[in-house]
């Protein structure tokens, strides 16, 4: 099995890697990263034939995908505040990005492409728990161009016969999240913060709730779909139906921990979603093998891993 990991030096890709290692050892694991915000040493120690460099760079794109059976499509410019300061860049990489990646899988035979969606394509629409037939509209620059990731990959399913799935990713957290940047995912910033004795910064009340899933849940979900190569003109939401508000992450926190931690509310995040909550149903239909890990487990691993 040879399999192409975009954005393998990242947060979810680094974590692949290693998942496909770990069960699939004989794989030869190709990953092509231009390092914006991923890290090489995300990927010490894993079997990995690494590429530095740009899905936007169509020739070197070509090249690592020839010859691979699967390409799993995470390169991205994550994270909605970062694309409403710069929506170009989030437009090229996300969404140019994800053209070029089909192409390129497609005019070298690539039989099987699965990308990275978002739950934040859902936008303003406030129905939970969110289903993937609800109507989608999406509020950020970033929202919109994963949109296009989605929009992209399902053409190519109908118009060329490419076997395609678009995941759309629910709040990822586990090991190798980067904490240490201005656009850092809530949990390891929190992680962060208490392993510094500095206060967990909660913007608002701290009552959002997040269908948060354990970055090795969405490895075993991503293998699977390669392993059958799960083909589908519909998305499927990676997630399992939890809600988990914030001031509940900073109570298991503090249970772990052992002691109290510092809560400071600060004004609401604009354009933050008050509740994100997948049903579950599809993923479940679609993927029964998966079983997730429970939130309290997952967290405990995450604080132990930093
Ligand atoms: P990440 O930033 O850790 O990883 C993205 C990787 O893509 C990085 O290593 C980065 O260097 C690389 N990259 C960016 N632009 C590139 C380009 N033009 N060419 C090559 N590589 C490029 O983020 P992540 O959390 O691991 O996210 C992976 C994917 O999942 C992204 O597509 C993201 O939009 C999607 N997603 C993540 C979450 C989450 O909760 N983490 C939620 C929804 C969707």
């Amino acid at each position: 099995m040879r399999i192409l990991i975009t954005g393998g030096a990242g947060f979810i890709g680094s974590n692949l890697v290693r998942h496909v290692n770990a069960v699939h050892p004989e794989a030869e694991v190709r990953v092509l990263d231009d390092l914006s915000t991923g890290n090489l040493a995300n990927l010490e120690g894993t079997d990995v034939a690494f590429t530095e460099g740009s899905i936007l760079d169509f020739e070197l794109l070509s090249s690592v995908v020839d010859g691979v059976d699967s390409v799993v499509h995470l390169a991205a410019l994550g994270s909605v505040p970062r694309s409403v300061a710069a929506p170009i860049p989030s437009h090229h990489a996300n969404a140019t990005g994800t053209l070029h990646v089909l192409e390129a899988s497609r005019l070298a035979g690539v039989p099987h492409v699965v990308v990275a969606s978002s739950s934040s394509v859902y936008g303003s629409n406030t129905k939970l728990p969110k289903s993937e037939f609800d109507w989608t509209r999406p509020m950020s620059p970033y929202a919109v161009s994963k949109h296009a990731t989605e929009g992209y990959t399902i053409a190519y399913n109908h118009s060329y016969g490419m076997k395609t799935l678009a995941f759309r990713f629910f709040n990822v957290f586990g090991p190798r999240q980067a904490a240490d940047h201005v656009y850092a995912a809530v949990i390891p910033k929190f992680v962060e913060a208490a392993l510094d004795g500095k206060p967990l910064i909660v913007h608002g009340d701290g009552l959002q709730s997040r269908d948060f899933t354990y970055v090795e849940t969405v490895c075993t979900a991503l293998m699977a779909a390669v392993e059958r190569q799960v083909s589908d003109t519909h998305p499927v939401n990676l997630a399992f139906g939890t809600s988990t508000p914030l001031l509940k992450v900073v109570e298991l926190m503090q249970e772990h921990l052992g002691f109290e931690l510092a809560v400071e509310h600060v004004e609401p995040r604009v354009g933050d979603v008050r509740a994100s909550q997948s049903d579950g149903v599809r993923i479940r239909e679609l993927f029964p093998e998966v079983q997730p890990t429970d939130f309290a487990t997952a967290l405990t691993r995450t604080i132990d891993w930093y």
